[in-house]
């Protein structure tokens, strides 16, 4: 079954990027295992993915140690709302975090991250579609939090990150997309050498892709509904 859904998901990624006139292999796929099981993410693994997304941060740290053999092998994203009293397992244990959203969480990443680790890889969650209840840190203070970020040691800033507000129609869903890819495209403008663009999840991957994705997120499409 997730040997099946990663096949399909694989092929819709490649379709999506051929329509849009751009490489699958430019479009990274992170499997979102929040609430599955250790033995379903070793049946992934088994299947060939190896990034794993993480909403929960005990849930995330759980699941690394239970799959503590194939570590060397496996990329952590932590893709979940981050409190600056959880930073320090987040920054000892993953490989990456997709949801900076003000400095104080990247200043203290920065300092928890292990001396022995490679940089942490980090990008900025963008409230891209204004709703209050989101998280993420307002358009018009993008520019300033990412030069910030970019100047922490133990951080490298990798580009941006958004959830869209849910929306059915394609050309809906492409708006806040096309927003996010200009964005990133002021930053490296401006200097910051960036070449991520987290977005696009099972509902809204394709549009994603065709308005320049470079990572998506999917969690339902791979391991089914979550219970
Ligand atoms: C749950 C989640 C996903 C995956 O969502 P699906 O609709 O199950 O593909 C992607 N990104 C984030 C931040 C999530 O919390």
């Amino acid at each position: 079954m997730i040997a099946a859904n990663l096949q399909a998901v694989r092929q819709g990624i490649a379709a999506a990027a051929q329509q849009a006139g751009r490489q699958a292999a430019d479009i990274a796929l992170l499997a979102v295992s929040k609430t599955v099981s250790p033995d379903r993410i070793r049946a992934a693994y088994a299947a060939g993915q190896r990034e794993f997304g993480e909403n929960y941060v005990q849930e995330g740290i759980d699941k690394i140690a239970a799959l503590a053999d194939l570590r060397d092998r496996l990329q952590w994203h932590f893709i979940g709302p981050l409190q600056s009293n959880k930073t320090r397992p987040v920054a000892e244990h993953f490989d990456w975090v997709h949801t900076i959203d003000r400095l104080k969480i990247a200043e203290r990443l920065s300092a928890q991250r292990p001396a022995g680790m490679p940089a942490l890889q980090v990008c900025i969650q963008v409230n891209i579609s204004g709703e209050a209840s989101k998280s993420g840190v307002a358009p018009a203070e993008v520019p300033a939090l990412a030069h910030a970020v970019a100047a922490l040691p133990r951080l490298q800033l990798r580009g941006l990150m958004a959830i869209p507000e849910p929306a059915h129609d394609p050309a809906a869903q492409r708006r806040p997309f096309a927003t996010m890819r200009t964005m990133l495209q002021a930053l490296r403008a401006d200097g910051l050498a960036l070449d991520t663009l987290s977005m696009g999840m099972s509902g809204d991957m394709e549009a994603a892709i065709a308005e320049g994705a470079t990572l998506v997120r999917i969690g339902t499409a791979i391991f089914g509904a979550r219970g």
